[in-house]
C-alpha cells in the first residue's frame, strides 16, 4: 500500500480488520503524558478536562503516537457513586480510592443511574474529547479508558466482597449492575457524542485468575453485552490487563457486536502470546506487542526496535494489528524509548 494515511484512517483500517499503510502504535501515557505540560501533576491533571486535554496535546505533540487515549484514576465513575478519593502517596501515582460506599449487599439495590455530564468526574472525559477533537478533527483517533460495570462495581465496593456476593447475595448484586450498566452505556455515548473515536473498555475482571469463565458469564458479560447493544455508534476495545484473559469470550462478542473491534492485553506477559493469539483468534484485532514492564522501561531504544520488529513479524500479516503497550506506561519511561517505539513502528509495520 502506497497512499500515505493519516492516524486516524490508519486506526480505522486496522480496527477494521483491513491492511493500513503502517500498523499504527498507540501509547496509552497516563500519568506519563503529565510530564509534557510544565507546573502539571496528577491532581491537576485529574480534577480538569482542560489540564487532561493539554497533557494529551503535549505528549502527542513531542511522541507522535497514532491515538490520543484520555486516561485516569479509577475514581472517575466510582467517585459519583461516594466513592472517597484518596491523595497520591507519592508523586507519580494515581489517586487512589478510599472509603468504599457500599457496605452491605443491600446497597447495590439503592444504586442510581448517573448523568455522565454532572456527576462524578466522567466530564473530565467530555471536555477533554471536545477539546482535543476541535484542535485535530477528524485526523487523530481519541480514545477513551472506561470501567466496565463489574469493573465498576470492584471500585464501589472491595473486590474481596463481591467475589462473595457472588456467592452470597447474587441477586442483590445483579440489580446493582444493572445501574451501573446503564451509567457506563450513558458515558459511553456522551463520550462518542463529544468526539471520542473509540472506547477502551475496562474489563479487567475478565482474566481467568480473577473469575472463572461461568462466574464472568453469570455476573460480568451480560452487562457488558447490554453496554455494546446499547452503543452502536462506540468502537469498543475490551483492554484485559490479567495474565489469562478471556479471548473466547471477547471473539465471541467480536462475531455478535459490529461494535466490538479489538481486544488489549499484555502479550508478554499474558497467554496468549502474540503469536498464538493472531493464529487461534485470526479475525480479531489485536492490540499489545509492546512490553510496559520490562522493555520499555528498562531496555534501550534499539532493544524496543528489536521487540516492535519482532511483533511486527509475528502479527502485522494480513491487518489487524496496533501496536500498544499491555497497559498504562509507567511514568519512570524514558522519552527515548517511547519516541524509538514510534519510529519503529514505521520502520517494521510498513505494509
Ligand atoms: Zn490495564
Amino acid at each position: 500500500m502506497s497512499r500515505e494515511m493519516n492516524s486516524m484512517q490508519r486506526f480505522e483500517a486496522a480496527l477494521n480488520h483491513q491492511t493500513p499503510d503502517y500498523a499504527p502504535i498507540s501509547l496509552f501515557g497516563g500519568i506519563f503524558e503529565t510530564h509534557f505540560v510544565p507546573g502539571m501533576d496528577v491532581i491537576k491533571y485529574g480534577s480538569s478536562g482542560l489540564n487532561m486535554a493539554k497533557a494529551h496535546i503535549a505528549f502527542h505533540e513531542a511522541i507522535g503516537t497514532d491515538t490520543i487515549y484520555c486516561l485516569s484514576d479509577m475514581g472517575i465513575i466510582a467517585q459519583g457513586y461516594g466513592t472517597r478519593m484518596q491523595l497520591p502517596t507519592a508523586p507519580d501515582i494515581w489517586m487512589g480510592l478510599g472509603k468504599f460506599p457500599i457496605k452491605s449487599p443491600a446497597d447495590w439495590e439503592n444504586l442510581d443511574v448517573l448523568d455522565p455530564r454532572i456527576d462524578g468526574r466522567m466530564r473530565l472525559y467530555l471536555d477533554a474529547c471536545t477539546i482535543v477533537r476541535d484542535k485535530y478533527g477528524d485526523t487523530v483517533p481519541i480514545g477513551v479508558s472506561l470501567m466496565s460495570p463489574i469493573t465498576s462495581a470492584t471500585h464501589i465496593c472491595p473486590m474481596e466482597d463481591v467475589m462473595v456476593h457472588m456467592i452470597t447475595e447474587p441477586a442483590a448484586l445483579k440489580k446493582g449492575l444493572v445501574s451501573l450498566t446503564g451509567t457506563v452505556t450513558a458515558f459511553v455515548n456522551e463520550c462518542v457524542a463529544n468526539g471520542a473515536s473509540f472506547i477502551g473498555y475496562l474489563t479487567t475482571r475478565a482474566s481467568k485468575e480473577i473469575t472463572t469463565i461461568d462466574q464472568y458469564r453469570e455476573f460480568g458479560a451480560p452487562s457488558d453485552e447490554e453496554v455494546f447493544r446499547k452503543t452502536p455508534s462506540a468502537a469498543h476495545i475490551p483492554h484485559i490487563c490479567g495474565v489469562e484473559p478471556m479471548f473466547e469470550l471477547v471473539d465471541e462478542w467480536r462475531s455478535k457486536y459490529n461494535n466490538v473491534k479489538a481486544i488489549s492485553w499484555w502479550s508478554q506477559g499474558a497467554t496468549p502470546n502474540l503469536k498464538d493469539a493472531k493464529a487461534k483468534w485470526p479475525k480479531l484485532t489485536l492490540m499489545s506487542g509492546i512490553d510496559h514492564t520490562n522493555t520499555l522501561i528498562t531496555g534501550s531504544p534499539a532493544d524496543v526496535d528489536k521487540e516492535i520488529a519482532q511483533s511486527c513479524h509475528e502479527a502485522m500479516h494480513g491487518g489487524g494489528l496496533i501496536l500498544a503497550p499491555g497497559c498504562e506506561v509507567s511514568p519512570k519511561t524514558p522519552w527515548d524509548n517511547m519516541r524509538a517505539a514510534v519510529k519503529a513502528a514505521r520502520k517494521h509495520g510498513k505494509y
